[in-house]
């Protein structure tokens, strides 16, 4: 498949990488070291519309497709992915399920603050006895009257300390999967509070946290889609989130690349420039042929999801997980060609190494995205 970007694409790009050199760059080092939020990107982000860039202007959105969605967020993740996971998180996994799931009234109410980027957006689908098998979920939602009674914690929730907005599965009967429901929930709804908030290794630019439930009262009204509809509305957002999480990917791994380019270009070893030796052009070719790659299975399945009427489940989950070992792979290299300095704190690419890993993780780890991919195949040729 060749990819030939229309003009909004092309001012897609040239737009966010504008953005990412001029506003993200000089301040992702203080980010990441400071555990800082990136308030100031984000508010520059939402007047620039790509806080909603793929939702419809009516809802308050840019009326994008999701390859210039995938553009900006490889852009965004090339000087900071905290940055990046944040727009990612927001968009993917908040505001697109109320959009492809919620009811006219509940677009209405909760799609413009989220696209405009005045309120932030969180996912809760996560818990200690549900990682990978989301459907072992024990946050339960009891129908009382014109509400719901919500009990329980979610774990490890992006954004979750900013976030006004949350999409939360909850368990609302016992069957493992039809047994579960997806509501929206707010902050300020007495009785949800943020718990334990994480120190993690990579993205620490970006909040993840605990969300505690006691007593929540929510309104019936907040139902995303049916009762027992949750595990579905669960799994079509993680497609949609994996093609934000590949493009995250991508621009840590095209930092390596650039990164570990000019460096090898200024520091001479032996009489030349280090980049001259044959041992460190190879890791430089391997890195842009698997960087190329993961590119054109990102856009193919953020194609796909444009089209609004294919599946595209196999080929996020391919994205995914090629996208995000790639990221891991070229954050090595990029530390090897780097010598000593890229184990210090000097150089870029020691923060890329430590963003990387967490997009082997995160919206499926990648022996879940190899586990959709086997279930698709084997699924259709029965
Ligand atoms: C920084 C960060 C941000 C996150 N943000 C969010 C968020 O916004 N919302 C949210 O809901 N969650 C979020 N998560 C949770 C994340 O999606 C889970 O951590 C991830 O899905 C893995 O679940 P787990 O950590 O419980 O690992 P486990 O499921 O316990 O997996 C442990 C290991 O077993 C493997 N494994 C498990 N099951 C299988 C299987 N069937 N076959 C083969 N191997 C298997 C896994 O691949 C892994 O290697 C976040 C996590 C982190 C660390």
């Amino acid at each position: 498949m060749y990819f030939e970007l229309n003009d909004e694409q092309k001012m897609i790009l040239d737009m966010t990488r504008k953005f990412a050199e001029e506003e993200v760059k000089p301040k992702a080092e203080e980010v990441d070291r400071n555990h800082m939020y990136p308030a100031d990107n984000i508010k520059q982000m939402a007047e620039l519309g790509l806080m909603g860039m793929v939702f419809p202007e009516k809802y308050g959105g840019a009326g994008m497709d999701y390859i210039s969605y995938s553009i900006a967020v490889e852009e965004i993740s090339r000087h900071c992915a905290s940055t990046g996971v944040v727009m990612s998180a927001h968009t993917s996994l908040c505001t697109a399920p109320i959009y492809y799931f919620g009811t006219e009234e509940q677009k209405q109410k909760f799609l413009p603050p989220l696209a405009k980027g005045e309120k932030i957006g969180c996912f809760g689908m996560t818990e200690a006895n549900a990682g990978s098998d989301s459907a072992g979920t024990r946050t339960t939602a009891k129908k009382t009257g014109d509400h719901y009674i919500v009990n329980g914690t979610k774990n490890f929730i992006t954004n979750g300390r900013e976030a006004d907005t949350a999409v939360v599965l909850v368990r609302t009967g016992d069957d493992k999967h039809k047994g579960l429901s997806m509501m929206i929930m707010e902050k300020g709804m007495p009785g949800f509070s943020v718990g334990k908030v994480e120190d993690k290794l990579g993205i620490r630019g970006s909040s993840t946290v605990e969300l505690v439930f006691e007593e929540v009262k929510v309104p019936a009204t907040n139902l995303l889609g049916q009762e027992g509809e949750g595990f579905k509305i669960g799994m079509h957002t993680l497609d949609g989130g994996r093609i934000g999480i590949a493009s995250q990917a991508l621009g840590i791994a095209r930092g390596c690349l650039e990164e570990s380019i000019s460096f090898g270009q200024a520091r001479e070893q032996f009489g030349q420039p280090v980049i001259n030796f044959q041992s460190l052009q190879w890791m430089i070719a391997d890195m842009a042929t698997r960087i190329d790659a993961a590119r054109h299975l990102t856009w193919c399945a953020a194609k796909l999801k444009s089209l609004g009427n294919m599946r595209f489940s196999k080929e996020a989950a391919m994205a995914k997980l090629f996208a995000s070992e790639t990221a891991m792979w070229a954050a090595t290299k990029a530390i090897q060609i780097h010598g000593g300095y890229g184990y210090t704190t000097d150089y870029p690419v020691e923060r890329y190494f430590r963003d990387a890993k967490i997009t082997e993780i995160y919206e499926g780890t990648s022996e879940v995205q190899r586990l959709v991919i086997a279930a698709t195949l084997t699924r259709d040729k029965k």
